[in-house]
């Protein structure tokens, strides 16, 4: 029996060419009889173009995980694939024991996330075909990692769009309310079945880690959840402020500065826009800053209005800081591209009428790649700049 092959049309072939895993409905020319899972692709004329996941129901209806036309993707496949993302990562093993071990796209696995949070490992199945091997794929992480425990953070909103079921189920073992994340020996509870992602921001900690480095005198950490950057950067500081809109997640910051023994965390409960006016309003001046908002650009249509809203923060950051400051600001919206966000930075630079110096940009860490022919795998930027005033 010939495996069911979903041959997609040209304008598809030539994106798969380009490098990009996605095939969409309407690039589709003859649809696999098969349920969602993993299918042969090929084109019009019968090339074989590999293996791809096949969501049915998706607007993204193949996403190809190999052009290997031998290739079985069977439990072999997953184990060698789910090793070499985990080598990828060796090196993180020295400084943390919390990390992304598996980035979607970026690691030749479309669909699925897989972080490690110590003994612990939370997933993401975020296509139909991924959910399809959810055994398979469990069974080869189980042999990997021997994990405490899995827990399945199936709540994220694209599960939807795949006609899936959105919840949150232990898969395996048993995963604690909480773990203890240390992060270049600064140690801070995630929260695997409640917290944002999959518990925590790991997507931040080099640029934490750069920013405590630099600290000195007054910190002020805006969006600060639960309190990263604030506990890096009382290392160096004098006082830290972290300012967040939610008190719960000040709680957890609050927590996390006592389990660090820092005893010099004020939070702020505040809207940032607001907070941020204020401040200037009182003549206040730091001398680091972090501003790590949420995506404001959600969608390809709320991007004009995210990009005023980082303009902005950015230029009401800037107000705030003393001579020879630091400004670390970020943006994690995918569709605000790195050239926007340098644009926005610049427009807010030029309002604050202050010489800001870059110092340095920043990407994504190693467990979170970002392949340059797959945009969709790139969402997160930063920018330090130094007020060159004084
Ligand atoms: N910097 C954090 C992650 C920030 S996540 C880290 O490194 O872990 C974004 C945070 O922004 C959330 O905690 C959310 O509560 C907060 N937030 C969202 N909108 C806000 C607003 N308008 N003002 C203040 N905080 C806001």
């Amino acid at each position: 029996m010939p495996s069911p092959t979903a041959i997609v049309s040209s304008r598809g072939a030539k994106r798969l060419a380009a490098g990009h895993p996605w095939v969409f409905r309407s690039d589709l020319a003859s649809a696999p009889d098969a349920p969602p899972g993993v299918v042969r692709v090929a084109d019009a004329r019968g090339h074989a173009l590999g293996w791809a996941w096949w969501s049915p129901a998706s607007e993204i209806v193949l996403r190809r995980v190999t052009r290997d036309a031998n290739a079985t993707i069977d439990g072999a496949w997953w184990h060698g694939r789910l090793r070499r993302a985990a080598e990828r990562r060796a090196p993180l093993g020295a400084v943390t024991n919390a990390c992304r071990i598996v980035h979607g796209e970026g690691d030749g696995l479309p669909a699925l996330v897989v972080d490690r949070y110590d003994e612990w490992l939370v997933v993401q199945l975020l296509s139909a075909a991924v959910e399809a091997q959810r055994a398979l794929i469990i069974d080869a992480l189980r042999e990997l990692f021997a994990p405490a425990g899995i827990l399945a953070r199936n709540d994220a909103p694209v599960r939807a769009r795949e006609g899936l079921a959105r919840d949150v189920e232990l898969l395996d073992g048993a995963v604690p309310e909480a773990v203890e994340v240390n992060e270049h020996g600064v140690r801070y509870l995630a929260a695997p079945w409640t917290g944002q992602k999959t518990g925590a921001f790991l997507d931040q900690r080099e640029n934490r880690v750069m920013l405590g480095a630099l600290a000195r005198g007054r910190a002020l950490d805006v969006f600060s959840y639960h309190g990263s950057f604030a506990l890096h950067l009382a290392r160096g500081a004098a006082s830290v402020t972290a300012v967040d809109a939610s008190a719960q997640a000040l709680e957890r910051a609050q927590a996390n500065a006592a389990r660090n023994g820092i005893g010099t965390l004020s939070c702020v409960e505040a809207d940032a826009f607001d907070y941020l006016r204020d401040a200037a309003a009182r003549g206040e001046q730091f001398d680091v800053i972090a501003l790590d908002p949420p995506a404001l650009a959600k969608n390809r249509g709320s991007v004009a209005g995210a990009l005023r809203g980082y303009k902005e923060l950015n230029l009401r950051a800037m107000r705030l800081l003393a001579p020879g400051g630091l400004l670390f600001t970020a943006s994690c919206s995918y569709h605000v591209t790195k050239p926007m966000f340098l644009d926005v930075v610049r427009e807010a630079a030029a309002d604050s009428h202050r010489p800001m110096i870059l110092r340095g940009m920043t990407g994504q860490p190693l467990d979170h790649p970002e392949v340059v022919t797959i945009p969709e795998s790139g969402y997160l930027k930063g920018v330090l700049l130094e007020n060159g005033d004084g």
